[in-house]
């Protein structure tokens, strides 16, 4: 059997080759590389992909989230709620801004916040919830806005692995008061390096983060407050540009994929396959499955040729900067879901083949696991 790699984008890039290079012959050609008409351009069809007013580009996913909590004015003193598992970023943007990330753990079917337990760690200090649509899942938004409503709290979307998910019919990107985006290559939506964008249907807050990115200047040598440098640079802007022309089929695809892969690993000994919620899109970023061996799991399939990640084998909270502050050591969903989670490949330009291997090498390996 042929290898299969976890993600591969030079097939991705080979069909698009040659808009790439005019894309870049232009930007090169038009001598104009920071804030110009590529960016614009970018923004204004990014937000309509995800049904929002606003689009703001950034130098990358952490930067957005950072950038929206500084907009709304969180700081220190200040607790934001963030999910138990997520990539670290989703807490660094809030330790970033002097606020102070509070963990709400996650559901195990979803791997997303539990709304309940989010109900739990809200205090008269808390200002925002950040949900993360963790492996393109969208969290559940509807209970979350309820509970940012009832206590007055910005509902902030951490979508740097939802390009293209929807809850009821509504895009990731327009489910809460603003969503942070990342373009790392990986993501759904990559560039050809760094990037990111905020979007946003608060006209006030979308001015106020152009002007944090760009020095806290609106006019040239004129600074309003202390901002930063994180702009998303015209040659990124318009190669994102010819990818997200592509956006909407690569997930229809991703979404595919993802049924074959259900289908096909239902009812197998040792394995429980991602469960989507009612009334989701999921992106899916990610297919990852729970397996109750997970490391010999990622050992067989890895000599069947299959290649595997785990996202992530540490949470956020048991990491370095953040162990002293958790006290508790009893383990939560986020440590059940380190334990046992494991990615496997799907990436929309997997052939058909590339695809019926990895389910054939994921139903030999359970059933080869479960002999006693
Ligand atoms: C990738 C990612 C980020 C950070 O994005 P960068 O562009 O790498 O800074 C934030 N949150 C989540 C959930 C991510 O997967």
């Amino acid at each position: 059997m042929n290898g299969i790699a976890f993600f591969d984008l030079t097939r991705a890039h080979e069909e698009i080759r040659e808009e790439l290079g005019s894309a870049f012959a232009s930007v090169m050609d038009g001598g104009y590389f920071i804030q110009g008409s590529a960016l614009s351009q970018f923004e204004a069809q990014f937000a309509k992909y995800c049904g929002a007013e606003h689009a703001i580009g950034v130098g990358n996913g952490l930067d957005a989230l950072t950038l929206i909590l500084r907009g709304y004015g969180i700081g220190p003193g200040d607790e934001v709620i963030v999910p138990s598992q997520t990539f670290i970023a989703t807490w660094l943007a809030v330790s970033a801004c002097g606020a102070t990330p509070v963990a709400a753990d996650i559901d195990l079917q979803s791997f997303n916040l539990d709304p309940q337990k989010v109900a739990q760690r809200i205090t008269d200090r808390t200002r925002a919830i950040i949900a993360v649509h963790l492996f393109g899942q969208p969290a559940d938004m509807a209970a979350l806005k309820a509970l940012a409503e009832k206590h007055d709290l910005y509902l902030i979307e951490d979508a740097a692995q939802a390009h293209g998910a929807e809850e009821a019919g509504i895009r990731a990107g327009s489910l809460g008061d603003a969503a942070g985006f990342s373009f790392y290559p990986t993501k759904n939506l990559g560039a050809l390096g760094d990037g990111g964008a905020i979007t946003t249907n608060d006209a006030q807050l979308a001015k106020r983060i152009r002007r944090l990115r760009n020095y806290g200047s609106d006019v040239k040598y004129v600074h309003e407050e202390a901002g930063t440098n994180s702009r998303l640079d015209e040659l990124q802007a318009a190669f994102l540009s010819v990818k997200l022309a592509r956006l909407e089929e690569k997930v229809v695809r991703r979404n595919e994929i993802a049924a074959r892969f259900q289908h096909g690993m239902q009812n197998l000994p040792g394995i429980a396959p991602p469960v989507i919620a009612p009334n989701r899109r999921s992106a899916w970023h990610l297919y990852v499955i729970r397996c109750n061996k997970r490391d010999a799991f990622q050992q067989e399939l890895a000599a069947l040729g299959v290649q595997t990640l785990i996202h992530y084998p540490i949470p956020p909270g048991r990491q370095a900067p953040y162990r002293q502050a958790s006290d508790d050591t009893t383990a939560t969903n986020a440590d059940l879901a380190a334990a046992e989670c494991l990615s496997l490949p799907l990436w929309p330009e997997m052939t058909d083949e590339d695809i019926s291997s990895v389910i054939r090498a994921v139903q030999t390996v359970a059933i080869n696991l479960a002999k006693p």
